[in-house]
C-alpha cells in the first residue's frame, strides 16, 4: 500500500484528495494546507487526517500531491523531496526553470520520482488522437478560460499556456528554434492573454494562443500531421480525424464522409480524404494521472510526465515570457 498525502487543498487539491481515495493501492493518510479552515474542512469532507505541520505529513507518507499555489510549488516539493518522499507536482512545476533543475537533481540524489501534473496528456481525447499523430507539422491551439482570481498570481503563459506547450512538445521530437510571442496584461497585474509561435528545428510550427478573460472557454489543439489533420478538443473530450486514404480506399470504406481529393494526386493515384471519429475512452484524466504516477513509483519507470518534461515546458514558457517583454 502506498501511503500519500495532499499538501494545498483549494480547488484542484480537494480533487486529487477526493481521487487518491478511489486509486487501488493506495492509502490516503491526510492532508495539510497553511490555510487552516481549508485543510480543515477537505478533511472532513473526505474524511481523512488534517495535519497541522506539513513536515508530520511529508514523515508519515510515501508520496505527496503538491497541489499548492504556484509559487510554494518549490519550498514544499524541495522539503518532501529533501526527505525521500516522491511528489506530484502541480503545474506548471516551478516559477524559475532554476528552481525545477535543482529540484530534479535533488530528487536524483535522493532516488525519488518527481511527476508534473500536465493533466491534459491524459485527456482521454488525447490518447484517441495518438494513432494519428505521425510527423505533426504545424499545430494551432486555443486554450480560453473566463476569468477567476485563482491563478493570476502567475502570468497566463504559466496558468494555461504551459498545458499546450507540453503537449506539442511531447509530440515534436525536435529542440525548439525560435520563439516569437505577444500578449498582454488587462484585468489582472500579470499577462491575461498571449500568443506565441514557437518554430522547431525539424520545420514543425506551432501557434498558441491562452487566454483567461473570455467569454466562453474553449480547449482546441488542431493538428496537421503527414498524412492527417487532426481536430482535438480538451474539453468536449473529442476528435475529428480527416486523414489520406490508401489507395483504393474510398470504394471500400464505410466511413461517413469520404471526399474525392480533385485535381491533388499522387502520382497517377487518385486519393480520397476520409473522415474518422475516433472512440475516446472513458476515464477520468486525473485519476488515471494519480494512478501512473503510482505505478511509476511501483514499478521503478519513468513518469509519463517527468520533472523534464515539466522543465522543458517551463523553459519555453519563459522563453515565451521574455519575447513578451521585448515587445513592451
Ligand atoms: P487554490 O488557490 O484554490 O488552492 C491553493 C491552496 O494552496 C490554497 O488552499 C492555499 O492555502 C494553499 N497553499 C498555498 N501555499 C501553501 C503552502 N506553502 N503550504 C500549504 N498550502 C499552501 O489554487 P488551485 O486552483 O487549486 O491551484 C493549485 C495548483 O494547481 C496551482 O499550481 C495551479 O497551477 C494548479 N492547477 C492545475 C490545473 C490542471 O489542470 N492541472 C488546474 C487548476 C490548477
Amino acid at each position: 500500500m502506498l501511503k500519500v498525502g495532499v499538501v494545498g487543498v483549494g480547488h484542484l487539491g480537494k480533487v486529487h484528495t477526493k481521487l487518491w481515495k478511489e486509486v487501488d493501492s493506495t492509502q490516503l493518510v491526510g492532508v495539510f494546507d497553511e490555510n487552516r479552515a481549508t485543510a480543515s474542512a477537505a478533511a472532513n469532507e473526505y474524511h481523512t487526517q488534517n495535519f497541522d505541520h506539513l513536515e508530520e505529513l511529508i514523515r508519515s507518507v510515501d508520496a505527496l500531491s503538491i497541489v499548492t499555489t504556484t509559487p510554494a510549488h518549490y519550498a514544499v516539493a524541495k522539503q518532501a523531496i529533501n526527505a525521500g518522499k516522491h511528489v506530484l507536482i502541480e503545474k506548471p512545476i516551478t516559477v524559475t526553470t532554476e528552481q525545477a533543475e535543482e529540484l530534479i537533481e535533488l530528487a536524483k540524489q535522493k532516488g525519488v520520482k518527481i511527476q508534473v501534473g500536465h493533466i491534459e496528456r491524459f485527456n482521454p481525447a488525447l490518447l484517441a488522437a495518438e494513432k494519428y499523430l505521425d510527423d505533426p507539422r504545424f499545430f494551432e491551439s486555443h486554450r480560453m478560460a473566463q476569468f477567476k482570481p485563482r491563478g493570476t498570481d502567475v502570468a497566463v503563459v504559466l496558468d494555461l499556456m504551459v498545458h499546450d506547450i507540453d503537449v506539442i512538445l511531447s509530440l515534436v521530437k525536435s529542440p525548439v528554434k525560435s520563439i516569437d510571442a505577444s500578449g498582454v496584461a488587462i484585468v489582472s497585474e500579470q499577462l491575461d492573454i498571449a500568443n506565441a509561435r514557437i518554430k522547431f528545428e525539424n520545420g514543425a510550427v506551432a501557434n498558441v494562443t491562452a487566454s483567461r478573460i473570455s467569454q466562453t472557454p474553449l480547449r482546441k489543439l488542431r493538428i496537421f500531421a503527414r498524412e492527417a489533420y487532426i481536430s482535438l478538443d480538451f474539453g468536449l473530450k473529442s476528435v475529428d480525424v480527416f486523414r489520406l486514404g490508401k489507395n483504393g480506399e474510398s470504394e471500400e470504406s464505410t466511413t461517413a464522409l469520404t471526399m474525392k481529393l480533385g485535381e491533388i494526386e499522387k502520382g497517377d493515384i487518385p486519393r480520397a480524404i476520409m473522415y474518422e471519429k475516433p472512440d475516446v475512452p472513458e476515464l477520468n484524466p486525473l485519476k488515471y494521472e494519480l494512478e501512473l504516477f503510482r505505478d511509476a513509483i511501483k514499478n521503478n519507470t519513468r513518469p509519463i510526465v517527468s520533472g523534464e518534461d515539466g522543465l522543458k515546458a517551463l523553459d519555453v514558457a519563459e522563453r515565451i515570457l521574455r519575447s513578451i517583454e521585448q515587445e513592451l
